[in-house]
């Protein structure tokens, strides 16, 4: 059964193509910017109009999704461009919405790119440290969700496992009118090393202290399909895991076990491996990239977040 292409390709048990990948932006002010980032080779921060160049290349290539992540003007303690109507983000969408119309538009819905202290929401002091505050940090989060769908999001994407958040911005959308903003929910989210090359992408890092509290231990994967079940409770309309790769079994239980579409992300250091193994010689980084991408979707994965997006479609294009 696998002694020639033809047949392999009728006994094929999953099939890759470009509608299952969802391409990453890193948006920042300015024109005409183009700031690579040196952990993530090929990946830069981009301005608006650069931004929408790739996006329009990705849409030629068949990815019918970008999600989108804000680098502010200013950070400070209350995370506030990310809620104001003319931060970084609600102008990207904008913009992307009108040269692009039929592109869909997600948009990563956390305070972290935005507080310059780098944690997902607003932080009290506590003891002889801090802690998060999760009910003022969901006004907020909701304040986000409204103005990101206003701007013309087609999915919101709340990624700081905050309690209760998917409740309280589907309310919010809802009450405002929208109803067709759909909610991506991060549902399971790892305390991950692998995330160290997306912070010096989106310059996120926390200055101090680390994201154990609410992101989940990598030990976990019952816990992974309580979190999603709960988020589907609140009214996700999708749920994802993150990162990918060490997660394959999660993506297939959720699979199993839920009916709503199940994303996957390929995160930064997970591209970053593949990225610096291929400079290096040791691997065929095209080959390595086709291969991880196949095993998230054969995991179960509908979607699938990448940095390696736009290769892959790329690659699929060239064929
Ligand atoms: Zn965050």
């Amino acid at each position: 059964m696998r002694a020639s292409p033809a047949v392999r390709r009728m006994v094929r048990e999953t099939q890759l193509s470009p509608n299952d990948l969802i391409q990453p932006f890193f948006v920042r002010p300015g024109k005409n910017e183009r700031r690579p980032v040196p952990s993530m080779p090929g990946v830069a921060q981009l301005s608006i109009d650069q931004m929408i160049k790739d996006a329009r290349a990705v849409v030629a290539l068949g990815v019918p999704a970008v999600i989108l992540f804000g680098i502010p003007e200013k950070k400070d303690p209350a995370g506030r461009e990310a809620y104001d109507p003319d931060g970084i983000i609600q102008r990207a969408v904008r913009a992307v919405k009108s040269a692009l119309p039929d592109l869909v538009v997600i948009t990563d819905l956390c305070l972290c790119e935005y507080t310059d202290h780098g944690h997902c929401g607003v932080l009290r002091a506590r003891g002889r440290g801090h802690e998060i505050e999760n009910d003022t940090t969901l006004e907020l989060l909701s304040r986000t969700a409204l103005v990101q769908a206003e701007a013309g999001a087609d999915w919101v994407a709340p990624s700081g496992m905050m309690d209760g958040a998917v409740g309280v911005i589907r309310r919010a959308l809802d009450g405002a009118g929208k109803k067709n903003t759909a909610i991506l929910a991060y549902a399971a989210k790892y305390a991950s090393g692998f995330y160290g090359p997306f912070r010096d992408a989106a310059q996120s890092a926390p200055s101090f202290g680390d994201r154990r509290s609410h992101q989940m231990d990598p030990a976990n994967a019952r816990e992974a399909l309580r979190e999603a079940a709960l988020d589907i409770k609140e009214g996700a309309d999708m749920v994802m895991v993150k990162p990918a790769l060490s997660y394959l079994d999660v993506i297939r239980r959720a699979r199993d076990r839920f009916d709503v579409p199940v994303a996957a992300y390929n995160v930064s250091g997970e591209y970053a491996m593949v990225k610096a193994a291929e400079a290096k010689g040791w691997l065929d980084g095209p080959r390595v990239m086709e291969e991880i991408l196949l095993s998230i979707k054969r995991a179960g994965a509908d979607m699938i977040l990448s940095y390696h997006a736009r290769e892959m479609a790329q690659r699929f294009h060239d064929r």
